[in-house]
Formats: structure tokens, C-alpha cells, sequence
């Protein structure tokens, strides 16, 4: 419990927080680090009221997550049409994040059995080729991670055009997609990414933003045909969930990591509302804190505040007062310590040493 000495010392530095962010938060961001940093796990969206090809369901548009974001990200101001806005929205916050190169993520559809796409069912789609074109303006920053669901009947065809195209890293929703990626019929599509050295980053643990077909399509489980065909796998999320989400798949990551050397996980969305029970729990894990790779999760944003336990409620609030949300998640992760070397290590693994 607070006593009223310490809550009155609290809501005072809380009213001090921006001038106070010139030391904290700013010299965190300013002090030397292992090399160049990246975040790895950002996400390219639109509603298709321009002509990029996007979609989003009616469920999602009239939810409270995507109203909250059109707010804070001040889409209706920014530009005419939400898609426009929401490109610069990105671009701004990425500009002035402090990080070397950003990967921005796409999002493919549902596919029915032959193959094709199934739109009733798909709640978020960003065409590849939009993807593509907007990462050509910013290419100083933003380096482009397709998606493709293997599912599709021109799976390989699109891998090949898209890395003839410039991608080196792939994302697959599986829980969002449908796709069960253990099935067997998916190992020449993981053998070609294998080929072709394309990092493959999977969806795990539980999605709190978009609906899903089943939770055990997110098993960390599930990678091993694609570990075992030789791919570089990043387990998105590193199969967490909150507190009371099941079932708990954690563990699965944490014994997967043991198995496997060519498997990854990123940090994304685990400084948001309820997940903070299993960030730290892949902190306590010696292992995992060796093999986990930055990522904000933009534009979901983290709350700092929910981590006063671990950094104290004054240092968790100045945190919260950081506008820019990739640079908030940062720092947030910074303060955890596990922030720099996992930006600089996802870094070394999407550009390699000398880039
Ligand atoms: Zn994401």
C-alpha cells in the first residue's frame, strides 16, 4: 500500500514526467550499445479506402482496439483516406524511434481447400505487392516481411517472386490464417524458404486482437517441420499469452529452444495489458533470454505501467509518458534489460554484421 507521503512524491514526479524523460528515458537511449538495432515485428495495415488493397473486417473496424488506434495515432487528421494516414503514422514513429532498420509485416488471407482466397473469413488482409510498394519509400528504415500462407496453391510461386523481389524474412498467422503448419503437405514450401534463406517468423501463443479458427494452430510445437527442413524460425511472441489464457504454451517454446538452435523468438506485444506475467517469465529462463529478438508489435502499443512491480512506479510512469509507441516499447524492454541486446541481435540475424 502507498502511504499519502509516497503517493504524493509519486503524482508529483508523474507531473514532472516530461522534463524528467531528458534522464532516463534518454540516456537509455543514448548510451552505446552492442552495435546496430532493429525492431523486428511492426505491422503495415489499412481499412482499402485508398487503393492499397487492404481489408479489415466490420468486426474489427467497429471495435473499441482499432477506434483507440485511429485516436492515438491521429489517422483522421494526418491524411484523407485512413490507409495514407496510417502509412505516415508508421513512417513517423519508425523516424523517430532511435532504431537502425524496422521490419513491416503484411498479412495474407485465408485459403479454402483448392487453394483459394476465402475473404468471408478473413478478418485482416495486406497484399505483398502494397507491402513492397510502401517499404520502396522508406528504405533507408523499413525492410519488408511478406506473408504468405502455405495453403495458397501458388504458395511457391509467390515465395520466389517475393524474394526475387528483395524479402528475406516471411510471416505466417497461422491461428488467424487457418493453417496448421505441422502438416506434411506444407514441407517443400519450408524446404524452398530453407533454400532460398528466408526466415520464416510463426504466430504463437494466444491473439488477443483479431479473430482466430483455433489456439492450437499457435502450439510452438507446431515448428518442427519447418526447424527440421532447415529454415531460420522466429516463434512469434514466443507462445505467451496473459495470465488467464489457455492453454499455456510457454513451456512449449522454452522446450523447443532446447532442441532446436535454429529457432528464434520475438518480443512482441509482451509489454502490452497482461502480458507482463509472461514476459518475466521468459526473462527468469537463461536460455531464452539468449535467443529472443526485439519487436514492439506497432501499432499495439505496451504499457510500462504494468511492469511497477519489476521497475518501480515512478521509472514504469516515466516510461508511459513516451508518445512514440515503438520507442516506448524500447525503452521499456531496456529497462527490463533485455531491450538492447535483443534489438541488436535481431539486427545481426535480418542484415547480417556488415550491413
Ligand atoms: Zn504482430
Amino acid at each position: 500500500m502507498n502511504t499519502p507521503f509516497r503517493r504524493r512524491t509519486f503524482l508529483h514526479s508523474l507531473l514532472a514526467g516530461p522534463l524528467l524523460l531528458g534522464g532516463a528515458a534518454a540516456r537509455t537511449a543514448s548510451t552505446p550499445g552492442p552495435g546496430k538495432i532493429l525492431d523486428l515485428h511492426t505491422h503495415l495495415f489499412g481499412t482499402g479506402d485508398n487503393d492499397s488493397g487492404c481489408r479489415l473486417s466490420k468486426e474489427i473496424r467497429d471495435g473499441l482496439l482499432f477506434k483507440g488506434l485511429v485516436g492515438s495515432l491521429d489517422l483522421r487528421r494526418r491524411a484523407h483516406t485512413i490507409d495514407e494516414a496510417y502509412v505516415l503514422a508508421l513512417a513517423e514513429n519508425i523516424e523517430t524511434s532511435g532504431f537502425d532498420r524496422v521490419v513491416v509485416l503484411s498479412q495474407d488471407a485465408v485459403y479454402d481447400a483448392n487453394g483459394k482466397p476465402d475473404w468471408d473469413r478473413t478478418p485482416v488482409y495486406v497484399p505483398n505487392d502494397y507491402l513492397f510498394k510502401t517499404v520502396a519509400k522508406y528504405s533507408k528504415k523499413m525492410i519488408p516481411c511478406v506473408s504468405i500462407n502455405p495453403q495458397r496453391i501458388d504458395a511457391i510461386d509467390e515465395l520466389e517472386k517475393c524474394v526475387a523481389h528483395g524479402a528475406r524474412v516471411l510471416k505466417i498467422h497461422a491461428p488467424i490464417q487457418g493453417v496448421d503448419v505441422s502438416d506434411m503437405r506444407y514441407l517443400p514450401f519450408f524446404r524452398r524458404c530453407a533454400d532460398l534463406n528466408v526466415i520464416v517468423m510463426v504466430h504463437t501463443g494466444h491473439e488477443n486482437s483479431a479473430p482466430i479458427f483455433r489456439i492450437q494452430l499457435a502450439d510452438p510445437y507446431k515448428l518442427k517441420n519447418a526447424l527440421n527442413e532447415g529454415c531460420t524460425v522466429v516463434a512469434c511472441h514466443c507462445g505467451t499469452g496473459r495470465a488467464s489464457n489457455m492453454p499455456d504454451m510457454l513451456p512449449h517454446f522454452l522446450e523447443m529452444i532446447r532442441k532446436h538452435d535454429n529457432l528464434w523468438g520475438d518480443t512482441a506485444v509482451l509489454g502490452s495489458i497482461g502480458r507482463s506475467r509472461d514476459l518475466m517469465r521468459l526473462i527468469d529462463d537463461e536460455l531464452a533470454v539468449k535467443r529472443i529478438l526485439h519487436g514492439s508489435d506497432f501499432p499495439f502499443p505496451s504499457v510500462p505501467l504494468e511492469f511497477s512491480q519489476q521497475l518501480g512506479d515512478v521509472p514504469a510512469a516515466r516510461l508511459q509518458f513516451i508518445n512514440n509507441p515503438i520507442k516506448r516499447d524500447f525503452e521499456l524492454k531496456v529497462a527490463l534489460k533485455i531491450g538492447r541486446e535483443s534489438a541488436a541481435r535481431a539486427y545481426r540475424l535480418v542484415c547480417g554484421a556488415g550491413e
